[in-house]
């Protein structure tokens, strides 16, 4: 999960009707958030869903205040529901610095560490686990085939590093770089290798801004 960043121009059909799910809102809101969903980062699902960060049970009048809808996948949505009205606000929060995202292979299990101690920080935390760790202690099998994906997509990063690594050609760094841009995933995960590797933020330190302001 990382900040995102949205166009400033509410989609007309939040002022002219009573609807939060017009075409309208969904084409920005794919837009914005470059085809991915915001919880987990996977590009192009098309189950997407209009999420509201804060439900429309705990916060009725914002069912069509544009800075609250964001686009999810409904795997994620599901999990969400009304159980998270105090995660962190992507638009104004940097969530690729608040929250650690690591892989423990070992364990098979993602990681996040809060990097400040509040409720909105240990509510999101509880999300993200719940995304990509499953609800239960074994993962059922749509949890097992997301985390499967996950790993896949991490593993062929991990991949490219290793090349560049071992031969700093131009080609190799440039794959890397790919992999780095805003419309691929899991960033938040990737931000974190890099991060935690002097020599490699060196190199790609300046490719892992994103959305910042
Ligand atoms: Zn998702």
């Amino acid at each position: 999960m990382i900040r995102v960043s949205k166009s400033s121009g509410i989609p007309a059909s939040l002022t002219t009707t009573r609807a939060y799910d017009g075409e309208d809102v969904k084409r920005q809101l794919l837009q914005d958030q470059h085809d991915k969903c915001y919880i987990c980062e996977r590009v192009g699902v098309t189950d997407f869903e209009i999420e509201h960060r804060r439900s429309k049970e705990c916060c009725p009048e914002l069912r069509q205040d544009w800075n609250n809808l964001f686009l999810s996948c409904r795997y994620c949505n599901g999990k969400k529901l009304q159980n998270f009205d105090n995660t962190l606000d992507p638009l104004s929060v940097n969530i690729e610095d608040e929250i650690e995202q690591n892989i423990d292979y070992e364990n098979k299990k993602a990681v996040f560490i809060p990097k400040n101690v509040t409720e909105s920080h240990s509510e999101t935390v509880k999300l993200l686990d719940r995304v990509f760790n499953g609800t239960g202690n074994l993962r059922k099998i749509k949890e097992e085939r997301f985390f499967e994906y996950f790993l896949s997509v991490m593993n062929r990063f991990q991949g490219l590093l290793i090349n560049y690594l071992g031969d700093a050609t131009l080609d190799n760094e440039n794959a890397v770089r790919d992999e780095l841009a805003i419309d691929k995933e899991f960033l938040g995960f990737k931000y974190w290798v890099i991060k935690n590797n002097t020599f490699l933020e060196a190199t790609f330190g300046n490719c892992i801004i994103w959305n910042k302001a």
